[in-house]
């Protein structure tokens, strides 16, 4: 896919337009700065222009409104993301809800929302559902009538993924059940999906007797976990028990190395895609 996108990233370059991206990063968080950094490089390799914005912690709410106006003016700029979460003197809607929605490539803005309910392509998907789509399709798992239970009710994961394997096409046409905390008895549900797709930060939350014989797993899950045996002291695992539910299952995403990599991808995809609209105006 990345070098899909090459290919297209020329084309637009000959054409005198490269797609830029900027990504602003308010305070520290160290998760959010390994995030920020995969994002330049796939940046680089791509070959579309970007710009991190770096601010401190305790940047006020005016600030960053400003510098995303400047940002919605820039011509250079095609994409912007702003990196959740924010500090907490920053109300992260408000925030989100600036952007103007042509470069709004995270596909949180609510016009970008409604778009992808509605299944308008013009819509930016948000990058972490429209990666995992980009899986079930290009390695050949048939959603068409398959039960798929989506496991979390987030905006960036869970609800946006629902709508997508609702939708009417390649990737859609699901009967989809979306569990949430308040879901009784969630191993009933997950036993039946044949596509088992879980975001919810749970550490291997889903153990293999939750997953249907033959099943496709997906774990969006990415959790720390104290690892005393690792340089770093600790070692990243998804929310689902990998070891035991590929057993069970017929295709699993390993954590790190699934979603993760789809999910920048089609960040790049979808700044590629403001870019493409930009120029038709
Ligand atoms: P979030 O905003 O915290 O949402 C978690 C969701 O899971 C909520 O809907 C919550 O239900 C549900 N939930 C929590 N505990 C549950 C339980 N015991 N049983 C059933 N449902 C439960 O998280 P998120 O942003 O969606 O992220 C989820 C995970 O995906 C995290 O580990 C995150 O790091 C990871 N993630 C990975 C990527 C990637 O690119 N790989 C991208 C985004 C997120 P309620 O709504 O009822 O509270």
């Amino acid at each position: 896919m990345r070098s899909e996108l090459g290919n297209e990233i020329t084309k637009l370059r000959r054409a005198g337009i490269t797609p830029g991206l900027a990504v602003v990063l308010v305070g520290d968080n160290p998760a959010s700065q390994v995030y920020v950094r995969m994002k330049g490089k796939a940046c680089d390799e791509a070959g579309l222009y970007h710009e991190t914005i770096k601010l401190p912690t305790d940047t006020s709410e005016a600030d960053l409104m400003a510098l995303l106006e400047r940002l919605n003016a820039n011509p250079e700029i095609h994409g912007i993301l702003v990196q959740l979460p924010l500090p907490r003197q920053i109300d992260s809607n408000r925030a989100l809800h600036r952007i103007d929605p042509r470069k709004d490539v995270d596909g949180f803005h609510p016009e970008n929302v409604g778009k992808v309910v509605v299944g308008d392509p013009t819509g930016f998907r948000p990058a972490t559902p429209y990666g995992v789509q980009q899986l079930l399709i290009r390695t050949g798992v048939d959603t068409k009538g398959a039960d798929a239970v989506v496991v979390g009710r987030s905006n960036v994961v869970g609800r946006p993924m629902a709508a997508l394997l609702l939708q009417d096409g390649p990737g859609g046409n699901a009967t989809v059940t979306v569990c949430h905390s308040r879901t009784r008895h969630i191993e009933q549900h997950t036993r039946q999906a044949d596509i088992l797709i879980v975001a919810i930060g749970k550490p291997e939350f889903v153990t293999g007797d939750m997953v249907k014989p033959g099943a496709v797993v997906i774990d969006v899950g990415v959790n720390r976990v104290d690892d005393p045996s690792r340089k770093q002291g600790y070692r990243l695992v998804g929310d689902v028990k990998f070891q035991e539910a590929k057993q069970v299952a017929s295709a699993i995403t390993p954590v790190p190395g699934g979603v993760g990599p789809m999910t920048i991808t089609m960040l790049l995809y979808n700044t590629v895609q403001a870019a493409r609209q930009w120029a038709r105006g």
